[in-house]
Formats: C-alpha cells, sequence, structure tokens
C-alpha cells in the first residue's frame, strides 16, 4: 500500500527533464517543514492505494516520463521500491525527489534520483544525510534551492567540502523565481563562476495551465 496525496499530469518543472510533460505521484506525510514549501497539503494522505492498482494506474497512461514526488517518498521505501522496479520493467522513465535526509541507498540507480540539499532559507540547512554521498552516481541530480547569497555561499561551501563534483552527478541551482533580483543575479554568477552548475528556474511557477487530475 502507498499513502497518496494525488496523481496528476503537468510539466516537470525541475531536474534536468524539465520541460517534459510528466506523470507526478504526489505521495504523502513529509519528515520537514520547509518555510518555503508550496506543498503542504500532501502532508495528509487523501488515499491509501494498492500497489498493484497503481502500477495499474500508471501503466495506462500515456506518459513516458514519471515523478515521484511529495511530500518526501522515501518515508515509504518499500513499497516505493517496489513500484519503482515495476514501472522501469514497463519502460517508464522515471525519476524520484527526495530532500536529502533520508537514505538514498535502496533506491534504485535506474531512476533519476533528484536529492535536494537545503540551505539555510528552508529553516533545515544541516538536515542532509552524510551517508547519501557514498551512493551518489552520475545519474542523480543535486538541487539547491537559493532564495539569497547566503544560500548560494552555502552550497558552494557544500559542493566544495563534499567534493560533489567528484561524484559526477548534475548539480542545479534553482532560485526563488519570484524575487527577480536573486534570479538575476544566479544568471550572471552562474555565467561567471564558469562551474559546471545548471541554472533552474521554478518552471512549474510559471505555467497558468493547471494540471490534469487522475480521480483517487
Ligand atoms: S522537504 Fe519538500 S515537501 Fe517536505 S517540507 Fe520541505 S519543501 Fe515541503
Amino acid at each position: 500500500m502507498l499513502n497518496l496525496s494525488e496523481i496528476f499530469y503537468s510539466f516537470q518543472g525541475e531536474s534536468t527533464f524539465m520541460g517534459r510533460p510528466t506523470l507526478f505521484l504526489r505521495l504523502s506525510e513529509c519528515n520537514l517543514d520547509c518555510i518555503y514549501c508550496d506543498s503542504k497539503h500532501s502532508f495528509t494522505t487523501r488515499k491509501t492505494v494498492a500497489l498493484a492498482d497503481l502500477i495499474d494506474i500508471v501503466r495506462q497512461y500515456d506518459s513516458p516520463y514519471v515523478c515521484i514526488t511529495g511530500g518526501e517518498p522515501l518515508l515509504q521505501k518499500t513499497p516505493l521500491v517496489k513500484l519503482i522496479r515495476e514501472l522501469v520493467k514497463s519502460g517508464k522513465i522515471i525519476s524520484t525527489e527526495t530532500n536529502g535526509s533520508i537514505s538514498i541507498k535502496e533506491i534504485p540507480v535506474l531512476v533519476k534520483r533528484v536529492i535536494d540539499v537545503k540551505t539555510p532559507s528552508s529553516g533545515h540547512s544541516g538536515s542532509f544525510l552524510t551517508e547519501n554521498l557514498q551512493y551518489i552516481t552520475p545519474y542523480d541530480e543535486i538541487k539547491f534551492l537559493i532564495f539569497d547569497r547566503q544560500d548560494l555561499e552555502y552550497a558552494e561551501n557544500f559542493i566544495g567540502s563534499n567534493k560533489i563534483e567528484e561524484t559526477g552527478c548534475q548539480i542545479l541551482y534553482s532560485p526563488n523565481t519570484e524575487d527577480q533580483e536573486i534570479t538575476d543575479y544566479m544568471c550572471k554568477w552562474i555565467a561567471g563562476s564558469k562551474k559546471n552548475r545548471i541554472f533552474q528556474p521554478q518552471l512549474h511557477k510559471l505555467i497558468k495551465e493547471q494540471p490534469v487530475y487522475i480521480d483517487l
């Protein structure tokens, strides 16, 4: 069984899959409470769904891309891993988002694991589980939400002190798109630094079109 908040079809707003039409499975519950969280509605469960039923729903939906998000999906790790394995067998291209505070060890490397490192603006800097550093692969992506210059400094220190570039993963910098000043600053900083950072405006916040919700 999996506790779900919602299923919807929309554009991927984050990661290197950004811009691709994607079916989102939003799992309920989270172990953090970030100041800027825009998905607190997922903290409560709308429906507990049998794994087999969920697999059928996703298989039948005409979307090669599937993103498992939350909340914090890794709180339901056992059924989550089963779900991932079945969907990969069906040919789906899966990404899983996580807030970085729970071990990713058991999450199959066949999926794109998009791992947050919480910056000071979240209220949860320091929540990253350092054990996860040893499991990061080149297919994974590390994401920092940047709300101000202190967040950027924190991110750069984290990358340097933990040798993140040596893992070969993609490093995503996502500015608070509602703040033009930090967005402009990030553009200039990334271009000027010549570092391998990917500028990731929050695409999903720019889209006015409503997602297509699937009945639960
Ligand atoms: S980890 Fe994500 S879902 Fe959880 S509180 Fe933070 S922003 Fe919200």
